[in-house]
């Protein structure tokens, strides 16, 4: 979300005939967009914003815009702690960017908008990618996980339009994208509060018949959210990929009772279970948790042993990160920055062994990957994705940016799979 986010300011940008620079001594204007999700990412933000102010000193001139969902958490109190920053605004007053940039040049408004607007004002997107991108469903999160800001800093939930997702992807198509991934905090729930009557798979269905298009992604799921009908219905459609993110976030019945989570792990067992019966290859990616408050050793346990038993191809994990406002942050029993790090690394262990097993079991099958460019790693080589969202390195005959190729695995990586075109 974040990521498409900065590619609407870029757009902005773009409107304001600003360039780009490479360096930011050479700046006359830093946007910074930030996100919360974590601790560890506030603190990056406050270091560089202390790092800009000898820019500031050298180039009073210079303007420092922090967006984003830090922005909307912190409001004034980051002015307090970074004074030379010029204009705040958190991720629903993005549509004023420009707006407010011209006022604060000229003097005329304060610095900190965090207030809700939620007045539409479309900016087609600046994409770094010319062959996948990103398409917002559905804006804020109404569940409240006891761990997490995002409902706090992105506000309640609110689907768009479908005939505005649509046209988005109608126009992505003529301009030759291949690929779209359907943004949403819950994508599953898409629709509620709609005058129209849509669900998630009646969105896929319509985005499914777009000429053109030939890959559909979607993230995020909420387990608690993805009916049975629903993996039926999208099961039907051809351009969905076989991939599916779905965050467990923990292995332990208790622990998911105090997240918040709304379902156990038996439910989820099945929700896979159930995947795996209709979509056969499909590939499952997750994000865990480790060290929630009270996690006790066994509890921990429970999620090392249920990542163990589904096996899944990629997960995010991550140390739990205290985010004052939410519910479990006022948990006593605050596990320590030791064990926390020591049970990820543990989780990492396990997870790397599974990614790289089911990686070398892809080794000598034929794929399609829609190329996305040069690999960053090695300009000789080519990358792109497979249908199950493999990141896949390989000697290319050309360039075929942009195209679905075949290519032959030749080894699998925990990061991924080396192959080439044939
Ligand atoms: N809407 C998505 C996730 C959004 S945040 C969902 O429900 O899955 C992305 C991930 O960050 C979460 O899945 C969770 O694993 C992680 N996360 C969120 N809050 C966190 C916190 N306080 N500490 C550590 N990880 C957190
Ligand atoms: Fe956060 Fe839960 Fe909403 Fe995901 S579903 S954004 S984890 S509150």
């Amino acid at each position: 979300m974040n990521l498409n986010d900065s590619e609407i300011i870029d757009a902005m940008m773009d409107r304001l005939n600003y360039i780009k620079v490479k360096n930011p001594e050479e700046a006359g204007l830093i946007i910074f967009n930030t996100c919360c999700v974590r601790e560890g990412v506030d603190e990056k933000v406050y270091g560089r914003l202390g790092d800009y102010k000898r820019l500031k000193r050298k180039n009073p001139s210079l303007l420092i815009v922090v967006c984003g969902c830090l922005a909307q958490k912190d409001g004034s109190e980051m002015l307090r702690r970074a004074p030379h920053v010029d204009l705040i605004l958190g991720p629903n007053q993005l549509g004023n960017l420009m707006d407010l940039l011209c006022s604060i040049k000229k003097g005329l408004k304060s610095p900190v908008h965090t207030e809700w607007d939620l007045s539409e004002q479309e900016i087609v997107p600046k994409r770094v990618s010319k062959v996948t991108a990103w398409v917002p469903i559905s804006y804020g999160c109404d569940n409240f996980c006891s761990f997490c800001i995002v409902p706090y800093v992105r506000g309640r939930e609110r689907s768009r339009p479908s005939d505005e997702i649509l046209n988005e992807i109608k126009n992505l198509a003529f301009e030759g994208y291949k690929e779209i991934t359907l943004l949403g905090q819950n994508v599953n729930t898409y629709g509620k509060g709609l005058k129209e009557n849509i669900d998630f798979p009646g969105l896929l269905e319509k985005v499914n018949s777009i000429e053109g298009i030939e890959r559909i992604r979607f993230t995020t799921s909420h387990p608690k959210d993805f009916r049975f009908d629903f993996i039926k219905k999208i099961s039907k459609l051809p351009k969905v990929c076989e991939w599916f993110h779905l965050p467990l976030q923990a292995g332990d019945d208790e622990i998911l009772k105090n997240m918040n989570r709304g379902y156990t792990v038996g439910d989820y067992r099945e929700l896979i279970e159930n995947i795996r019966k209709e979509i056969p290859h499909s590939t499952i990616s997750t994000d865990l948790i480790v060290g929630f408050p009270g996690e006790r050793e066994e509890q921990f346990e429970n999620t090392l042993q249920v990542v163990s038993q589904i096996e899944y191809d990629q997960a995010f994990m991550f140390k739990y990160s205290i985010r004052s406002g939410t519910k479990a942050a006022e948990i006593k029993d605050q596990i320590e920055e030791e064990k926390k790090l020591q049970r990820l690394n543990r989780l990492i262990e396990v997870q790397n062994r599974i990614s790289q097993k089911k990686n070398i079991e892809m080794e000598g099958k034929i794929v399609e990957i829609l190329v996305e460019g040069k690999s960053k790693k090695n300009p000789n080589r080519f990358s792109g994705r497979t249908r199950g969202n493999k990141l896949v390195a390989f000697e290319g005959m050309r360039d075929f940016t942009g195209q679905l190729v075949s290519v032959n695995i030749e080894k699998g990586f925990t990061w991924g799979l080396v192959g080439k075109q044939i």
